[in-house]
This record gives structure tokens, sequence and C-alpha cells, in this order.
């Protein structure tokens, strides 16, 4: 495998598989720009790729049967090329199955050549040379005490469409333990990431023409990163950000209820760069439920939070996370998160059944929910939020929002942009438009997009 190893004049081909949340699309990105200066770059396809890395997610069920069949067909692909080409194709898993299952899988697939958890992707130069030093099957899952961000090379590349919106790792890790989640066993510890390092990444992304930041964490709104010998809230660090000259847009996520604090929510208010439009997962309506999950709030309390934000920021949308029967969910339970649903009103959500992870608390529990009770009870809750996101949709007919152009449209003479709630919206319009954010009125409604049209003569800057 050496012939990975040191820099080279003629590129490498690099194909990284993702799979999981946005902080995995990280992930990769940031592998991508570890391994650049030892001359590797993306290829499509892995047939292409001297390297792949098959990065991974372990939230929910089956997650290390899906892993060991991708390795399969990958090992087929890997022992065509060489047979057909001579060359080899150095093949490492990363992400959170990797951490969980790193010795089982070079057990039951000794062809790969590296394991790799989350915390230690920074390190992915050496491990290459530690493989061809030993010949392959090399794990690396510690959760090292250095901060992999401290490590990482500066040119971070913006990871999506027309490069104006990028994601930045805040936040990692999680000490909250609830009782379904595989996350703390995972990603390890919270750490959050210095200010000035963040600072420094989101001026970089905005000079290379980003306009719009998702700031990244497990529990990204726990983030207490130091400035100055002291500990910055994520409200704090917003506002920092906001001076950043371009930078038009802010999210953040994904949020824990617990730490929605009140200067965050205050924040929602006074930040303009603070996109009207939150995830904040609830999971369940009742309270003997959240109590089971050990989520540390009520329900009350979640309603409370969501009426404060609507003060503080009347146009905000919320969007949020559900699990249908977690062990010990009885009917009652479940009709009283279908209530907290009608309060709230989402515009948007992810709704999953109940599965049980190795080694979390609740998989041991008794009186798991039978599958058949959990589907129906899923059909009626995601029939309920569909209702409401269409709802949503519709009561934005007729208004004027502000699109983030990103890319011409799917038809002639068309472009294609996000609105504030994150909706494709198309539209007449000159490609000369893209990068911009411009004013539309809003006039139809398709199931996963919005149609308008430009208001000409009040194009926002
Ligand atoms: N940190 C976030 C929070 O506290 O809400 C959630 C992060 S988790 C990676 C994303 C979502 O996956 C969770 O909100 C939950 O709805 C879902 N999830 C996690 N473990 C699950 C399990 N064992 N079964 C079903 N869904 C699960
Ligand atoms: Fe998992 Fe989120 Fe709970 Fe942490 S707070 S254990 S990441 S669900």
């Amino acid at each position: 495998m050496s012939e990975h190893v040191s820099p080279s004049s003629t590129p490498h081909g690099l194909h990284i598989i993702t799979w999981g949340c946005q902080m995995n699309v990280y992930d990769s990105a940031r592998m991508a720009d570890v391994l650049r200066p030892l001359g590797y770059a993306p290829v499509d396809r892995p047939e292409n790729a001297d390297m792949i890395i098959l990065n991974t997610c372990h939230i929910r069920e089956k997650a290390a049967e899906k892993v060991f069949s991708e390795l399969g067909r990958l090992r087929k692909i890997t022992e065509e090329r060489k047979e057909t080409t001579g060359k080899s194709t150095f093949l490492a898993v990363a992400g959170c199955v990797a951490q969980a299952e790193g010795k089982e899988i070079l057990a039951r697939a000794p062809y790969v050549d590296l394991v790799l958890g989350p915390q230690t992707y920074h390190r992915l130069p050496e491990m290459v040379a530690r493989v061809a030093r030993a010949g392959g099957g090399v794990i690396d899952t510690d959760f090292p005490v250095e901060a992999k961000f401290d490590f990482l090379p500066e040119e971070a590349a913006p990871q999506t469409s027309a490069n104006l919106t990028a994601f930045l790792t805040i936040q990692e890790g999680c000490d909250k333990f609830c009782s379904f989640c595989v996350v703390p066993y995972t990603r390890g510890a919270e750490t959050s990431r210095p200010v000035s390092s963040v600072l420094d990444e989101a001026k970089r992304l905005v000079e290379s023409g980003v306009k719009e930041i998702t700031l990244l964490g497990q529990n990204v709104n726990a983030y207490h990163g130091t400035w100055e010998g002291r500990s910055v809230t994520l409200a704090e660090l917003a506002d920092k950000l906001r001076s950043i000259h371009g930078l038009e847009r802010l999210r953040y996520m994904t949020s824990h209820p617990r730490d929605m604090e009140e200067t965050l929510i205050e924040a929602h208010r006074d930040n303009p760069i603070f996109m009207p439009f939150l995830h904040l997962p609830v999971q369940s309506g009742s309270d003997r439920i959240l109590k089971a999950m050990n989520r540390g709030h009520t329900a009350d309390e979640y309603r409370n939070i969501i009426t404060r934000l609507r003060q503080a920021r009347p146009d905000i949308a919320l969007s949020s996370d559900f699990i249908v029967g977690h062990p010990g969910e009885t009917d009652e339970d479940f009709e009283a998160t279908m209530q907290l649903v009608k309060d709230v009103t989402f515009a948007c959500t992810y709704s999953f059944k109940y599965s049980a992870r190795p080694g979390t608390p609740a998989a041991g529990q008794p009186f798991q929910v039978p599958e058949d009770v959990k589907d129906r009870r899923l059909a009626r809750l995601q029939a309920l939020l569909r209702e409401q996101q269409d709802a949503f949709n519709a009561s934005l007919l007729g208004t004027v929002q502000d699109i983030l152009v990103s890319s011409t449209g799917r038809k002639p003479g068309q472009v294609m942009g996000r609105s504030p709630y994150l909706q494709p919206v198309h539209f007449e319009g000159d490609p000369s438009l893209i990068g911009r954010v411009v004013k539309v009125r809003i006039t139809t409604q398709r199931t996963n997009s919005l149609g308008g049209v430009l208001c000409e003569e009040a194009l926002a800057v």
C-alpha cells in the first residue's frame, strides 16, 4: 500500500461513501482535506479509486449488517480492479460503526485495511503509513486527548452545491445518555471547539463564497467553546459570526431542549443572520416516556420553550424528531405525543420506530412494544405530521420570502434556491442571480417544493 502514502504529482483517486447525519457529511469532507496533501483527489466511482472510505452511521437498526454487505460489494469491485489494472485499492471504514465494531470488522472483513473512529480522522495520513508498514488491518478508534480540529488542514472546502452553503462542526459527543441512543458510546464525551478555530474556519468558508453556514453538533446548543480564557455560549458565538462580512444566513443543529437557554431564544430575536427555522427534537409527548428516555424535561417544558421562541421570533417554524414505541410506551403515552404535535404544529419532522441499539439502557428494558403496534402508531403520527407540513407550505402561498439562489432550475429559464425554511423554491430568473438572496412571491405548492415569482423591484442585496 506504500504507493499511496507519499505526496505525488499523479493524483490518487479517493472515493468516500457517506451514510448518516450531516456530521458525517462534514467529517467526509474533512477526511478529503486531510488526504489532499498526500495527492488524493475525489473520484465519482469506487471502480476508479485508489482509496475507498466507507463513512458509517450506527444510529438505527442493522447498521453493522448494512456495513458488511456494502463491504462485500466493495471487495468485488477492488478485486476486479486488481485483476484488470493490477492496481490495489486501500479500503477504510470510518464513522460510528467503525467505532463500535472495529475488531468485528477486521475479523469478518480482513480485506479492510483500516478502521478509524470519528475522533481520529485527523490522523489518517499517519494511519495510512502504519497500514503500509503493517501490511493492512489497523484499527484506530481511541478517543484521543488531542482535539482533532487542531490538526486539520486549513483549506476547508465547502461541501454543498454551488459552494454557497456549508456545514461547520463546532461541538461533538454527548454526555446526556438518552436511554435509546448510541451517540455517547460512539462519539464520546461532549467537547466544544474553541471560538477562534470556529471563526477562522467560518471566515475561510465565507471568503470562498459561502453565504450560509449550518453549525453542527450532536448537542450543538450545549456549545461552550473558550474565548480569551472564558466559556462562550452558542448565542455569543453566533453574535461573533454575525460580524463576518458576507455571511448572510446562520443555522444550527441538532439542539436539545434542555440546553435551549433564554439567551439563545433571545438571539433568535436579536441576531438577524439566524434563520427562523429550528430543529428541536422532542422524541415523545408523554412525561412518563420522556423520563424513561432520560431526556431531562417534560412535555410542558418543551411547549413552554416553543411559546417563548415564537414570542421572540413570530415567523419561526419548528422541526423535530420523534420516536414511537420506546419500551413501555402505552396507547395513552402515544396519544400524549399526538396531542403535543397538535399543540405545537411542526413544519417538517423526522419520525422513527424505536429500534433497540445493543449496549443502550432501553435495549434491555422489559415491555418492548410489538412491531405491528409501532407500525400503526408511526403511520398515524406521520399522517398528522404530513398534514402539518402541507399546511405550513400552504401558509406561505402569497407571502414574499428571501431565497438564496443556488442553481439553475429544472426547466430552461428557471433558477432554484432555498427559503429560510429550507424548502426548494423554483422560479423564472437569470442564472446571474445565483449566489444572491432575492425576494420571491410564493405562488405554487408541490409535495416537496414551492414555486414563485421574482419580485424584480425588491432584490435583496
Ligand atoms: N442529539 C439529538 C437529540 O438529542 O435530539 C439527536 C441525535 S440522534 C443522532 C438523531 C435522531 O435519531 C434522534 O433524535 C432520534 O429521534 C433518532 N434515534 C436515535 N436512536 C434511536 C433508536 N434507537 N431508535 C429510533 N430512533 C433513534
Ligand atoms: Fe443521543 Fe441526542 Fe440523547 Fe445525546 S442528547 S444521547 S445525541 S439523543
